[in-house]
C-alpha cells in the first residue's frame, strides 16, 4: 500500500475526541471532527482528572489548559489544595472517613463546560452522525465516513471517538461490540437545594468527591456540579449518584424513584441523609443504567479504524478512571500518528503500536467494575481496588 499524507477522522467530539483534535493541530496533522449533537445534551456530571493532566496540557493549547480552572464546579477551587483534601470514601453509616486517595493536582471538572471550552479553536461539524464506513478497496490506502446528512469524509484513519455506545465499534466487531448491563440499580440526577442546606453542604463535604458505602450495600455520592451565582447558595446545582444491588430493586420501596431513594438512607449518616431530605419533591430522576464494555482486539484494517475513549473502554465512574484514560489515549494516538507523519513510520504499525496500548489500557474495565461490585458488599469492601490503588492508574501502559 503507498502510504498517503495523514488526514484523520475524528468521529465524537467529547473529551476523547476534542483531545485528539488539538493534539493533531498542534503538531499540524489535517483532521477533521465531526459529531452528531446539534446542541448540547442534557446530562451533564463532573470528573476528577488527576494523573492524565499532564498529559492533557500537552495535549490543548496554552491558552485553554491555562483557564481550565473556569471549567470546574467550583472556580475557585484550588487544584493543589484539592489534590490534598483528595477523594474520600466514607462508611455511609458513620460518615467516617474510610480511605481517602491524594494526588500532587486534582481538577475536578463539570463535564458540559469542559467540552464547551475544549470546543474552541476547533472547526467541529456538528449535526453528522456516522452511519457507514467504507474501506478503499484492495491494497489502495483511504477510508471513507458516512454520515446521516448524506454527506461523507474521506481520509487515511478514522477514530472512533464515539462514547460508550459505539457504532465505529460495532462496525469493526458486530455484536461483539455490544455492553453489557451491570446488575445494579443506578440513579444520577441533579438538584438545587435551599440556601442554609446547600452552604452547610459545601462547607462540609469534600470539595473534590464524597462518597460512601453503607451496610445496606449501598452507594452513594453527593457532588457539586455548578455555582452559576457565588453570591446565591439556592442557585447552586448538586448531583447524586447512587447503586444498589438490582436483586434488591424496587422490593420494598413502592413508590416515586426519590421516595424509594428517601427510604433506603433512613440508617445513613446526617450529612447524606438531610441533603436527600431536601433535594425537592419534583426532581426528574431519569431511568439509567451503567452499562461497560470490556476491551477486545479489533483488526485497524492496515492502520484506517481505530478507537479511543470510552468507545475504547467503557467502565463505570467508581474509580474514577475513564476521563483520564480518554486523555491518555488521545497522547498516544497523536504520538503515533506523528511518527507516521515525520518518521515515515507505516501506519499500519503506528495504530498497531496505538490499538496495543488501548487494550492494555482496557484491563481497567473490569478492574472498575469490581469496584462498583465492591461498594455493594459491605463486609468485603475494604478488598476493593479502591483500597489497593486509590484512582492511580491500574497498569502501567
Ligand atoms: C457520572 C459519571 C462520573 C464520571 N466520573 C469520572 C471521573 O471522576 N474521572 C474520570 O476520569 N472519568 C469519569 N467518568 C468517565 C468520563 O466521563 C468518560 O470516560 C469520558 O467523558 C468519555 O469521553 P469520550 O470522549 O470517550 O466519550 P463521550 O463523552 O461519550 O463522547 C462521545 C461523543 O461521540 C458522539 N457520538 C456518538 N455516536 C456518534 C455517531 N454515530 N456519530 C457521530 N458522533 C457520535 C457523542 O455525541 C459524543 O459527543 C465519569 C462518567 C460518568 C457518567
Amino acid at each position: 500500500m503507498i502510504q498517503q499524507p495523514m488526514r484523520v477522522i475524528v468521529v465524537g467530539a467529547g473529551l476523547a475526541g476534542l483531545a485528539i483534535a488539538h493534539g493533531l493541530k498542534k503538531n499540524n496533522i489535517p483532521y477533521v471532527i465531526v459529531d452528531r449533537e446539534t446542541a448540547p445534551r442534557d446530562r451533564n456530571w463532573a470528573i476528577t482528572l488527576g494523573w492524565a493532566l499532564p498529559l492533557l496540557q500537552k495535549l490543548l493549547p496554552d491558552n485553554l489548559y491555562d483557564s481550565i480552572q473556569q471549567c470546574q464546579p467550583d472556580p475557585n477551587l484550588d487544584a493543589k489544595l484539592a489534590g490534598q483534601t483528595g477523594l474520600l470514601v466514607r462508611d455511609g453509616a458513620t460518615g467516617e472517613a474510610k480511605t481517602v486517595s491524594r494526588f500532587p493536582s486534582i481538577r475536578r471538572l463539570n463535564i458540559q463546560k469542559t467540552k464547551r471550552h475544549f470546543s474552541e479553536g476547533l472547526d467541529i461539524r456538528y449535526g453528522k452522525r456516522l452511519v457507514d464506513i467504507a474501506l478503499a478497496p484492495g491494497n489502495d490506502a483511504g477510508v471513507t465516513a458516512y454520515f446521516d446528512d448524506g454527506t461523507s469524509e474521506t481520509g487515511t484513519t478514522i477514530v472512533g471517538a464515539d462514547g460508550g455506545a459505539s457504532h465505529v465499534r460495532r462496525w469493526l466487531l458486530g455484536d461483539l461490540a455490544l455492553p453489557e448491563a451491570l446488575p445494579c440499580d443506578f440513579m444520577n440526577f441533579s438538584f438545587t437545594l435551599p440556601a442554609d442546606i446547600a452552604l452547610r453542604l459545601d462547607k462540609e463535604m469534600n470539595p473534590t468527591v464524597d462518597v460512601g458505602a453503607h451496610p445496606s450495600n449501598m452507594y452513594l455520592g453527593v457532588f457539586l456540579l455548578d455555582k452559576p451565582d457565588i453570591e446565591r447558595p439556592e442557585t447552586w446545582v448538586f448531583y447524586i449518584l447512587s447503586t444498589w444491588s438490582l436483586s434488591d430493586a424496587g422490593i420494598h420501596h413502592p413508590g416515586s424513584r426519590l421516595s424509594e431513594l428517601r427510604s433506603r438512607m433512613r440508617d445513613w449518616f446526617d450529612l447524606f441523609k438531610v441533603v436527600v431530605d431536601n433535594v425537592p419533591d419534583d426532581v426528574e430522576i431519569k431511568p439509567d443504567q451503567l452499562r461497560i464494555w470490556k476491551t477486545r482486539p479489533w483488526d485497524n484494517h492496515r492502520g484506517r479504524i481505530t478507537l479511543a475513549g470510552d468507545a475504547a473502554h467503557s467502565m463505570t465512574f467508581h474509580r474514577g478512571q475513564g476521563g483520564n484514560l480518554a486523555i491518555k489515549d488521545a497522547d498516544e494516538l497523536v504520538k503515533n500518528i506523528i511518527t507516521v507523519q515525520r518518521d515515515k513510520v507505516p501506519l499500519q504499525d503506528a495504530i498497531d503500536t496505538y490499538d496495543k496500548g488501548a487494550l492494555l489500557r482496557g484491563e481497567e474495565v473490569e478492574i472498575s467494575r469490581q469496584c462498583s461490585m465492591a461498594f455493594l458488599d459491605y463486609d468485603n469492601f475494604e478488598n476493593s481496588p479502591v483500597f489497593k490503588m486509590g484512582v492511580n492508574p491500574a497498569v502501567k501502559f
